[in-house]
């Protein structure tokens, strides 16, 4: 899948970058994106994805690609 990404290493779905934001499941995930950020921790290049962890909520996470950093708009 060309959605797929590295982050920490790993290959990772729109999925599961969704869950790594998260910490928990979720119903949906839209495609990853690069978000016009550096990491605050380690300067590292920043992801995002919007998803939804329940059917009434929509999210956008953010997660750096090098280190545990993440954040949501929440
Ligand atoms: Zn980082």
């Amino acid at each position: 899948m060309a959605d797929n990404r590295v982050v920490e290493g790993r290959m990772v779905t729109p999925e599961k970058l969704a869950e790594l934001v998260e910490g928990d499941g979720v119903m949906d995930a839209e495609a990853i994106e690069d978000a016009d950020r550096d990491c605050p921790d380690c300067g590292g290049d920043v992801l995002s994805v919007g998803y939804m962890p329940t059917i009434t909520e929509f999210v956008t996470g953010y997660k750096c690609q090098d280190c545990g950093w993440r954040e949501t708009d929440r």
